[in-house]
């Protein structure tokens, strides 16, 4: 059984933010195919912030404190869509995290969802409208049928992992619906979403955090 702690919290974000700086030209790429090419920055700038702010936190933060100074440093880090939609998210997992001094399996996994049901409860997105909620509600809902299956949190995070990246990849058989690629209509075809091509980085730094034991 897995025991996430404040400083496993730390140490995911910072795992998140050298991610993005790895993938930051791939998903500015993306972007500037069927966006405005910024979403590489946005989530580089956003996850950097948030590492930042709660690796300068004081012994004494509870986990939800980690998710909510993560959130405003993410909020106030970025000015594109993914601010408020990632905001939104960390909030909900901090909520879910309430009151526990420590994360068990079955705890972590629904921080895993309310993280990614976050995203959708703000961005209104449904699965489909090729957004990143395309990468997240799959992932989110593979990690809670492979906790109910009895998987331990590791499996069902590769089973996340597996069901968002099949998620983003569809995304490029799809026409947008949401966000400022809605615009192009179907030259967007043949493109994957940047946002569901960011949500499967963090969702690897999810799965690479927490190994099988
Ligand atoms: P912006 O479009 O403001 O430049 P970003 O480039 O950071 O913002 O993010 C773009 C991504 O945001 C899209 O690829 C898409 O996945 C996501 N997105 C946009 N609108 C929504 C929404 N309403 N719900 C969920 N995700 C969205
Ligand atoms: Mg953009």
């Amino acid at each position: 059984m897995t025991t996430v702690t404040v400083d496993d919290l730390r140490s995911l974000f910072a795992r998140i933010a050298e991610a993005m700086t790895r993938e930051k030209d791939r998903l500015c790429e993306l972007d500037g195919v069927i966006g405005d090419a910024d979403h590489g920055i946005a989530m580089e700038l956003g996850f950097v912030a948030a590492a930042k702010a709660v690796s300068e936190l004081d012994a004494t933060a509870d986990l939800t404190l980690v998710f909510n100074t993560a959130a405003k440093s993410f909020l106030n880090a970025v000015g594109a869509s993914s601010g408020p939609l990632y905001a939104t998210a960390l909030m909900r997992a901090g909520a879910s995290a309430k009151g526990k001094v420590s994360l068990n399996d079955d705890d972590m996994v629904e921080v895993f969802a309310a993280f990614a049901k976050g995203i959708q409860d703000r961005g209104k997105a449904e699965v489909g409208e090729k957004t990143m909620v395309d990468a997240w509600a799959p992932a989110a809902t593979a990690c809670r049928q492979a906790r109910e299956q009895g998987q331990p949190l590791a499996g069902c995070l590769a089973a996340a992992l597996e069901a968002g990246q099949k998620g983003a990849e569809a995304t490029k058989d799809m026409i947008a619906a949401k966000g400022r690629s809605s615009r192009l209509g179907d030259r967007a075809l043949g493109h994957m979403d940047p946002g569901a091509a960011s949500a499967v980085v963090v969702i690897s730094c999810f799965k690479d955090h927490f190994p099988s034991e």
